[in-house]
C-alpha cells in the first residue's frame, strides 16, 4: 500500500515540495542495453541514453529535483554534456528535469503539440490536475509533425510521431543501429494497465497503432523500453498489444449492445490480465477506452496525415 502511494504521489504529485519530499530518496540505476546506448531508471518515466563520440543525447528526463543525480549518473557512462533531450509527450514525469537541462544548453527535441500543450495551461482531467505552462528554457526548441532523426554516435536515432495515443504528441525512439526502441508512456510494462490521456487527446486505438507501429520497427532482438517499467522484447510487446485488443472488443461490444459504463465494468473485461496495482486500475482503464470509443478524437489516428493538430 504504501509503495502504491508512494508510486501514486511521484507520478501524478500536484505539489512540488511533496514531490521534492518523495523524491529525496530516489536513486537512478543506469542499464546498458546496447552499443552506445543505456537506460535510466529512476522516478517517472524510463530515460533512454546515446552516448559516444559525439556526446550525450537523453530521452526524457523525468522530474526537476533529479537532474543532478540523472546527470551523475549519466556522467558514469560518459562525462560529455547533454547535447539533446527529446521528449516522447509533454507529461511532467517526462519533461520536468527539460528547464534545467535548457539552461545548460541541451537542445529540446519534440513533436509540435509537445511544445503547444507546454506553452499553455493544461488540465489532466483523470488526475484533477491543473499544470501550469512550463518557462521558456523548458520548451523543445526543435519541433517536427512527422518524425525527425539525430545522426549521431554512429547510429541513426529515429523519432516517430504517432497519433493520438497516450496523448497527441507522442513519439517513438528508434536507434536503427542498436536495435533499441523507446516506446514512451504508449507501452506501460508490467507496472500497471496503460494511461490512455483522453485530456491530452489520447485515444484507445491510437495507442493501439502505436504499438503497432512499435511491432513494425522491432524484430526479434529489439530491446524495448517502455515509458513505465523493466525493457522489454517484442514478444512482450505483442501481449500487450493483444491485451489492448482484447479490452477495446469488449468494451466496445458492451457499447453496441447499450450497455452502461457500470455494466460493462461489471463484466470485468480486464479482470484476467494480472497486473500489479499500478496507478491505473482495471477499472480505470475500461472506464478510459469506454469513454475513448463514445468521444474518439476528431481526426481518427489512421486518418492523421503529417499535419499537427490540438483539440
Ligand atoms: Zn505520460
Amino acid at each position: 500500500m504504501r509503495s502504491k502511494l508512494l508510486g501514486l504521489a511521484l507520478l501524478l504529485s500536484a505539489a512540488p515540495a511533496a514531490a521534492q519530499q518523495d523524491l529525496s530518496k530516489v536513486e537512478i540505476r543506469v542499464e546498458r542495453i546496447a552499443p552506445g546506448v543505456a537506460v535510466l531508471f529512476g522516478a517517472g518515466g524510463n530515460i533512454g541514453l546515446s552516448y559516444g563520440e559525439d556526446g550525450n543525447a537523453i530521452v526524457d528526463d523525468q522530474f526537476a529535483p533529479l537532474t543532478d543525480r540523472i546527470l551523475a549518473a549519466i556522467a558514469t557512462v560518459d562525462p560529455d554534456p547533454v547535447r539533446f533531450v527529446i521528449n516522447t509527450h509533454w507529461h511532467f514525469d517526462h519533461t520536468g528535469g527539460n528547464e534545467n537541462l535548457g539552461k545548460r544548453g541541451a537542445v529540446i527535441v519534440a513533436h509540435d503539440n509537445v511544445r503547444a500543450r507546454m506553452s499553455t495551461e493544461q488540465f489532466l482531467s483523470a488526475m484533477n490536475r491543473r499544470v501550469p505552462p512550463s518557462p521558456k528554457e523548458a520548451l523543445p526548441v526543435v519541433t517536427f509533425a512527422d518524425g525527425v532523426s539525430l545522426h549521431l554516435n554512429g547510429d541513426r536515432v529515429h523519432v516517430v510521431h504517432v497519433a493520438d495515443a497516450h496523448t497527441d504528441g507522442d513519439s517513438l525512439v528508434h536507434w536503427q543501429g542498436a536495435n533499441v526502441l523507446h516506446m514512451g508512456d504508449t507501452f506501460f510494462h508490467r507496472v500497471s494497465f496503460p494511461f490512455v490521456d483522453l485530456s491530452s487527446g489520447g485515444s484507445i486505438d491510437g495507442v493501439i497503432a502505436a504499438a503497432n507501429r512499435g511491432l513494425e520497427l522491432a524484430n526479434a532482438s529489439t530491446r524495448i523500453i517502455p515509458g513505465h517499467g523493466p525493457v522489454a522484447t517484442r514478444q512482450n510487446l505483442v501481449a500487450y498489444r493483444d491485451m489492448l485488443v482484447d479490452i477495446r472488443g469488449k468494451v466496445a461490444a458492451g457499447i453496441k449492445a447499450n450497455r452502461t459504463l457500470a455494466q460493462i465494468r461489471a463484466t470485468a473485461p480486464a479482470a484476467r490480465y494480472g497486473m500489479p496495482s499500478g496507478f491505473i486500475k482495471p477499472d480505470q482503464f475500461v472506464e478510459a477506452v469506454y469513454n475513448s470509443l463514445r468521444n474518439p478524437p476528431k481526426q481518427a489516428p489512421q486518418a492523421q496525415g503529417g499535419k499537427p493538430h490540438r483539440h
